[in-house]
């Protein structure tokens, strides 16, 4: 289970594209695309884009995780997670996802 807690604090054993990926449901992956284009207005998310295994899993990403700031600055440190870091408090990149998702703050509190 901590494993598929993201760097951020996300949830990724309930992330739709990591359960569609494992499950290799096309049907599943269509829905999250189309579930994800309005809701991160985001128009270019395809259903062949849906592939994911979580972020600190070995295996695809999908490809705003693969890029994702939160995530390259918790693996240059070494860290498993922001969890990990003395500034999680005060950071302002991982803030921006814990405002609009204060659990993935929470799962990162519940892993210390
Ligand atoms: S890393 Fe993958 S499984 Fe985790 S939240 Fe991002 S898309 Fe979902
Ligand atoms: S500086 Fe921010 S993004 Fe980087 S590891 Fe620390 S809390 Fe996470």
């Amino acid at each position: 289970m901590e494993k598929l807690i993201s760097c951020c604090g996300l949830n990724c054993a309930t992330c739709d594209a990591r359960i569609a990926t494992i499950a290799d449901n096309n049907d599943l992956r269509a829905k999250t695309a189309a579930k994800w284009r309005d809701q991160y207005n985001a128009s270019a998310i395809t259903a062949e884009m849906i592939n994911c295994t979580g972020c600190r899993e070995p295996g695809a990403k999908f490809n705003h995780c693969e890029v994702c700031e939160i995530r390259k600055c918790a693996v240059s440190k070494g860290y498993q997670t922001c969890a990990d870091c003395d500034n999680l408090d005060n950071c302002a990149i991982v803030k921006g996802v814990h405002q609009y998702v204060p659990e993935a703050l929470e799962n990162l509190k519940f892993l210390n």
